[in-house]
């Protein structure tokens, strides 16, 4: 094997550029080497980019949702061994801790999201995968790469708000900003109603089942339209996934009282609660980082594997690493609808 191969690395200061940088290397016994086949730009990596992610350190290999190839495993690896297909969560968890042990594994003390923040991710040849058995997934034989990619992240992300979201069946749901809330799908709720600024998104998500109303803010008043879809009410549960000043305000606006609030983005400034306005809505807001475990991933699998979720409608662009910087300004600038940019192999 060559000793140096292709990444994409945080230069700081908005920055990011296509590098050379060293294999990596098994660092501790539970390490695992990954071969990356396929791997993604997320909209993590432009908040990164633009340094709104306090815990992020400059020079690391960007990337943290891909799959696959496992070239070799440390010494206390068990799960996985040379040549196993995997995906791979974007938390590093060691499964033992406190925050471990109750599922909290975005707080667990020895990680929490490192891959492609604290440490080199995933926007490379190779990547060094810390405590391999907690944090890797094997994927099914007749599962394609293509499909099991956000397994670790977006995926994982969606499926861990819709469960803390508490869903029942027959609530209306609103989602601001497409995400790949599938599992909401999953709960038989009498309809989600998805916000978003642009009609592509909106009809790629209509059309392959994952909103039932769709609604464009940017050409409607998106709370009128969500009080006429639920009589007046406001809606039963609210996910705000698109991390904006207006889309935070809109999400408590359009929850009915004693609703839940489920917020799930990265916003790049402090947001602001009206309490005063908010008399009398009673509303529980439910904030933070995927708690991507296990039984999660598994889960996940579980569900592409049995085509309950399917999230091949969402790559629209697919390009080799060589063309990963043109794929950060298409993805960062939504270029020719671009939802989501997977990245294959570097092509010498
Ligand atoms: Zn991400
Ligand atoms: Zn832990």
């Amino acid at each position: 094997m060559a000793d140096t191969m292709k990444a994409v690395v945080y230069k700081g200061h908005g920055e990011v550029a296509l590098e050379d940088r060293p294999m990596p290397v098994i660092k501790d016994e539970r390490d695992a080497i990954v071969r990356v086949t396929l791997s993604s730009i997320c909209s993590s990596d432009l908040h990164i980019k633009h340094g709104t992610v306090p815990r992020a350190k400059e020079d690391t290999i960007l990337g943290h949702e891909f799959v696959r190839e496992v070239v070799e495993v440390g010494s206390a690896v068990k799960k996985f061994k040379k040549g196993d297909r995997v995906s791979v969560s974007v938390e590093t968890f060691c499964g033992t801790c406190f925050f471990c042990r109750n599922g909290f594994v975005n707080n667990c003390v020895e990680g929490g999201w490192e891959l492609g923040c604290r440490i080199d991710g995933c926007q490379a040849e190779y990547v060094r995968v810390p405590i391999a058995d907690m944090g890797m997934t094997l994927i099914p034989d007749y599962v394609k790469d293509e499909d099991a990619v956000f397994n670790g992240d977006i995926l994982a992300t969606g499926y861990w708000a819709a469960s803390i979201g508490e869903l029942k069946p027959a609530d209306t749901v609103v989602v601001i900003g497409l995400c790949p809330l599938m599992r909401v799908k999953l709960y038989s709720p009498s309809k989600v109603i998805l916000i978003d600024v642009n009609d592509y998104r909106l009809n790629l998500a209509k059309e392959n089942g994952l909103a039932d109303i769709i609604i464009n803010s940017s050409k409607e008043d998106p709370l009128e339209a969500i009080m006429k879809e639920t009589n007046g009410r406001g809606a039963d549960r609210v996910f705000e996934v698109a991390g904006l000043k207006s889309t935070f305000q809109l999400a408590w606006q359009a929850a009915r009282p004693n609703a839940i609030v489920v917020v799930v983005a990265l916003y790049a400034e402090p947001q602001e609660i009206p309490l005063q306005l908010m008399y009398g809505k009673n509303l529980p807001f439910k904030t933070g980082g995927v708690d991507g475990n296990s039984n999660y991933a598994e889960e996940i699998m579980k569900l592409i594997q049995t085509k309950q979720i399917d999230t091949s409608c969402l790559i629209t662009h697919k390009a080799p690493l060589n063309d990963v910087m043109r794929g950060y300004e298409v993805f960062e600038n939504k270029i020719d609808n671009c939802v989501k940019w997977v990245i294959t192999p570097y092509e010498r």
